[in-house]
């Protein structure tokens, strides 16, 4: 018998039933969302030791808190989902054909792609601040590479945030990218309380951040914040008149469900292209 459908599932398919135009979206995503769950469900939930006068310096000098040591990677499992990822990104034309050859190479080589991903992480988390971010690939690799790096390592590294956010206290982060992997934030929730909860593009941990100050360029003037709602008031946009960039936000003070990335982030795709036909970038 065919597994009920989940939540995220469901809605998805909600989506692609109102609104034909997102088909392929959500198509894409379904498939995204199918490999990321079952690659999750065989994660283990990592002890992380953590430092208690460690953690105090790293938030204080606004550094995450993940190490690449602690993300539990079992390397043949990353692999296939490395390779997975790349397949439906390529099946769904996100990813060009030259591009996606020369990202599968990687992942075929059995000892390439172990400093490739120890570099990448390295580079763009600045957990430790002597990392180089111009060196987050190798020359050779085509910048979608990042893509396919986001959503393969995405299920190991949400396992971390999870096991670090049930202990750690994040009162005193007041920073625009994540407390965890030091990734940016590419969505947003606007809870029952109108609080601004941040939540970041690669491992999905959340945290409060002022409402209408930039988290890219910390503007926060608000005269130079374009916000804007959706008809149903669902979705925001928030768009910095300073560095030009948005970040969309589900709001959930009239809301019947708790916001869901992987729904809300297709759900709000026609947002995108109203915030880039005034001249804002993603
Ligand atoms: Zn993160
Ligand atoms: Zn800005």
């Amino acid at each position: 018998m065919p597994r009920a459908d989940t939540r995220e599932v469901a809605e998805l398919k909600q989506i692609k039933a109102e609104q034909p135009e997102l088909a392929t979206a959500v198509d894409m995503q379904l498939a995204l969302v199918d490999v990321q769950r079952r690659v999750q469900g065989r994660v283990p939930l990592p002890w992380i030791q953590v430092d208690p006068a460690w953690l105090r310096s790293q938030q204080a000098a606004g550094r995450p808190l993940v190490r690449f040591e602690d993300i539990p990677l079992e390397w043949s499992d990353f692999r296939l989902t490395f390779r997975q990822t790349a397949d439906i990104l390529q099946r769904f034309e996100a990813l060009e054909r030259d591009d996606y050859r020369k990202i599968v190479a990687f992942g075929r080589d059995g000892n390439a792609l172990e400093p490739i991903v120890r570099n990448w992480y390295e580079a763009t988390s600045g957990v430790d601040a002597t990392a180089d971010p111009r060196a987050r690939v190798p020359p050779d690799a085509p910048a979608s590479i990042d893509q396919v790096l986001v959503l393969a390592l995405r299920p190991f590294l949400a396992r971390c945030a999870e096991a670090l956010a049930q202990r750690t206290d994040l009162g005193a982060w007041s920073h625009g990218h994540c407390p965890f992997c030091g990734w940016e934030p590419d969505f947003a929730v606007i809870t029952p309380s109108a609080d601004r909860r941040l939540i970041c593009g690669r491992c999905v941990a959340q945290w409060a951040f002022a409402p209408l100050t930039c988290p890219f360029c910390a503007n926060e003037d608000r005269a130079l914040i374009t916000s804007f709602a959706t008809r149903d008031g669902r979705y925001r946009v928030y768009a910095c008149d300073v560095c030009r960039r948005y970040l969309k936000a589900y709001d959930a003070r009239h809301a019947t469900r708790p916001v869901m990335v992987a729904v809300d982030s297709i759900a709000t795709l026609p947002l995108d292209a109203a915030a880039m036909q005034r001249g804002y970038v993603g």
